[in-house]
């Protein structure tokens, strides 16, 4: 990999925030899915949950790329999206407008966060109502009652980034662990030969101090490529 891609990953990875999330309820439409994730990377969230009836779904050409530096995890149920988050320490936010529902910038997003994101026509579930810590709004002036969840994300999700900015949040060590930085590195720099090694069940080699891999000749030889000949653009896209 370039050293100038190299750096890029780096700062990326270095910039991440393990601790702030979001949590799809049954948003179902795929542009707004790949439009939240793609500001979901863009402030540096590292996983997004969801509850979804089938396989992950996402507009790949919307998110522009950013779905594959985001991990997903899938829950079954809200009540388990919700429990995961909890066992992590986050204050889980519902994106709704009840009694008890306070301005989104009134959050201290500097904390462990989760934001819950309803369905395009319901919005989120009673169950998931009754199990957040709080319910927040986006303030509504006008004659519409809600905006597009997407756009609703990204507002909350860049007060979130305002205050982790202020916070020094982003001029961290990286926070991620190595192993999962290892992978980035690996995915990122060398996209095909990860697509390769994942078909053929092999694990991912190391990746040292310039971006090289770190692998023994048996792990080439399982790749059936030449270490000292191979060549990232060489192998089919
Ligand atoms: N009829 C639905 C309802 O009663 O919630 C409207 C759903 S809205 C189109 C889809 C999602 O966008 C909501 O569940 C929420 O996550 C988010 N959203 C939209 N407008 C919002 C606002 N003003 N404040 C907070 N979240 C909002």
């Amino acid at each position: 990999m370039s050293p100038e891609r190299l750096s890029r990953i780096r700062q990326m990875l270095a910039r991440r925030q393990p601790d702030l999330t979001v949590c799809l309820e049954h948003v179902n439409k795929a542009h707004n899915i790949a439009a939240i994730i793609r500001t979901c990377d863009a402030v540096g969230v590292h996983e997004i949950h969801a509850v979804w009836p089938e396989a992950v779904r996402e507009n790949n050409r919307a998110a522009k790329g950013s779905h594959h530096w985001l991990r997903q995890q899938r829950h079954d149920t809200i009540a388990q999206a919700i429990s995961t988050l909890k066992q992590q320490n986050m204050q889980v936010l519902a994106t709704h407008l009840s009694s008890r529902a306070v301005d989104f910038r009134e959050i201290d997003y500097t904390k462990p966060t989760a934001i819950l994101l309803g369905a395009e026509k319901h919005g989120i579930s009673q169950e998931a109502l009754a199990l957040a810590d709080q319910d927040i709004i986006i303030p509504m002036v006008g004659m519409v009652q809600s905006l597009n969840v997407s756009v609703a994300s990204a507002l909350i999700l860049y007060e979130a980034q305002r205050q982790r900015q202020q916070a020094g949040y982003y001029q961290r060590e990286c926070q991620l662990p190595r192993d999962e930085q290892q992978r980035l590195l690996f995915e990122g720099g060398y996209p095909r030969l990860a697509t390769f090694c994942q078909d053929k069940a092999l694990e991912y080699p190391a990746i040292g101090e310039h971006g090289e891999i770190l692998a023994h000749a048996d792990w080439w030889k399982r790749l059936q490529l030449n270490p000292a000949q191979w060549d990232e653009t060489s192998l089919p896209a």
